[in-house]
């Protein structure tokens, strides 16, 4: 329940009628800052609540561009630029047809907190477009991202925002939006992250989200005690983040059991076998249930939502936002879930993380969890500022290392603010210290 931020809650929801996600996002949030609000109210007096939830700059565009039936298609594209207090402004781009001002708003006011918990120097923002890339040509994708490009690119760059991809958003469109902000712009520099390895990509960017979901989990069971080896697990969705989540919890002795896809989902009692589905989901770009084909004593079912049903010691949901809702969070609670972290974003709806709080699961969101991704990209600026290139074990090292520092801090915050074990208050207190006092330095800007 809100309090001493209640009018902050009051007025974000006049300005932005009808964007239940951003609202959805901004009020939890403000739900764990109630006790920051009295402990430190210097971020009152210097209102620092009611400028966090307001984004610097909001970017919406016409992206027209032609198919390969010679006709004029157009898409409208997005970029908030919402916080850079801490540094440009980072965070990803989603090509989906669901997305719209509400969706990344949300994605971008989570992005803030996100990159500030890596300890790396990165603000938030987040962008996309309702372009659906499912069943076009490489060559309608690329016209696309050039179009998208031929705009974006006078509203970023290395030292002001620096975009990376989503979902909808791999090395394929990244590598097209690169080659046209620098055809445009005649500069070769980090712009992008996610970038192909031959020009300026980091090792180990495409695990990272999925094994920096898996680095924190780990950390997570042992500080009580338990750790992934002999668990059962279920991850939902089947792309970047859930794959290389399945890869990394099955090398740490779980057995994944089950992925979906927006369609529906897979289960295969003897563990997942990930060559089929990299074949299927990155070569292929094909559907999920064709892994039944492959190995036929898996299963198939209709209905992403269903995958919950499937008892599991540990859930990692890697879809999408509210994908888990309530009666899905009583379904886990029952058949004895011990764990939940998530590596898409805002993938539990309220009521699904009050049911997962309430019995006492373990859960981390997805700020915290899944920020290994926004890290690494954070490490591929790094390496393009010093023009060099770090081996895969280092990235990698150092990304277990940033995940274990997260947990940590997730944790002692939650401590120092009388919450023990609530790591949604730990990750949004901590995240919000570190960018509440930039912006304290920084004055009324
Ligand atoms: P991908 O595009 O690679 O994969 C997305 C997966 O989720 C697909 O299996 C897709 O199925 C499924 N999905 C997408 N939309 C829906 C929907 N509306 N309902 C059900 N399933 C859906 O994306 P990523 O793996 O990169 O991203 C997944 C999540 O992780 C997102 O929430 C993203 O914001 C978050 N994330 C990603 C990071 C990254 O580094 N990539 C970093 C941090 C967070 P289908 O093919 O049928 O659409």
């Amino acid at each position: 329940m809100l309090n001493k931020l209640q009018y902050v809650m009051d007025m974000v929801e006049k300005r932005n009628p009808n964007e239940p996600e951003f609202l959805q996002a901004v009020e939890e949030v403000l739900e764990s800052l109630e006790v920051v609000a009295t402990k430190n109210p210097e971020f009152l007096d210097a209102g620092i609540f009611e400028r966090i939830v307001e984004p610097e700059r909001q970017i919406f565009f016409r992206v027209p561009w032609v198919d390969d039936n010679g006709k004029v298609q157009v898409n409208r594209g997005f970029r908030i630029q919402f916080n850079s207090a801490i540094g440009p402004y980072k965070g990803g781009l989603r090509f989906h047809p669901s997305v719209n001002a509400s969706i990344i708003k949300f994605l971008g006011f989570e992005q803030i907190f996100k990159n500030a918990l890596t300890t790396l120097p990165m603000g938030g923002g987040k962008g996309g477009c309702d372009f659906d890339p499912k069943g076009k040509s490489d060559a309608e994708v690329m016209r696309f991202c050039q179009s998208f490009m031929s705009e974006l690119n006078r509203h970023i760059g290395q030292f002001t925002d620096v975009p990376a991809g989503d979902i909808g958003v791999g090395a394929r469109e990244i590598g097209f939006m690169y080659g046209q902000y620098k055809k445009i712009r005649n500069e070769s520099v980090g712009v992008l992250t996610g970038k192909g390895l031959q020009y300026g990509g980091s090792l180990a960017r495409t695990e990272a989200t999925g094994y920096g979901l898996c680095y924190l989990t780990e950390a997570m069971l042992n500080d009580h005690g338990s750790s992934f080896a002999g668990k059962t697990v279920v991850v939902s969705g089947s792309g970047n983040v859930a794959i290389y989540a399945t890869q990394k919890a099955t090398e740490m002795g779980a057995k994944v059991v089950a992925l979906s896809d927006s369609a529906g989902y897979i289960y295969d009692e003897n563990g997942i076998n990930l060559d089929v589905v990299k074949d299927i989901k990155e070569v292929r770009r094909a559907r999920i249930k064709e892994y039944v084909d492959a190995v036929p004593t898996a299963t198939y079912t209709e209905g992403c939502a269903g995958i919950w049903n499937i008892p599991c010691d540990v859930a990692m949901p890697c879809a999408t936002q509210n994908e888990l809702n309530e009666e899905a969070a009583k379904t886990l609670v029952k058949n004895g879930v011990k764990a939940i972290t998530e590596g898409a974003n805002m993938p539990c709806t309220p009521e699904a993380v009050s049911i997962i709080q309430a019995n006492n699961v373990l859960y981390v969101p997805g700020k915290a969890s899944n920020a290994g991704g926004v890290a690494v990209s954070g490490l591929e600026m790094s390496q393009n500022s010093l023009r060099l290139s770090w081996t895969f074990e280092d990235v990698d090292a150092r990304l277990k290392a940033i995940m274990e520092e997260i947990y940590a801090n997730i944790s002692t915050t939650a401590k120092e603010y009388g919450l023990e074990g609530d790591y949604v208050a730990g990750a949004n207190i901590a995240g919000f210290l570190k960018v509440a006092r930039a912006m304290l330095a920084q004055g009324v800007i």
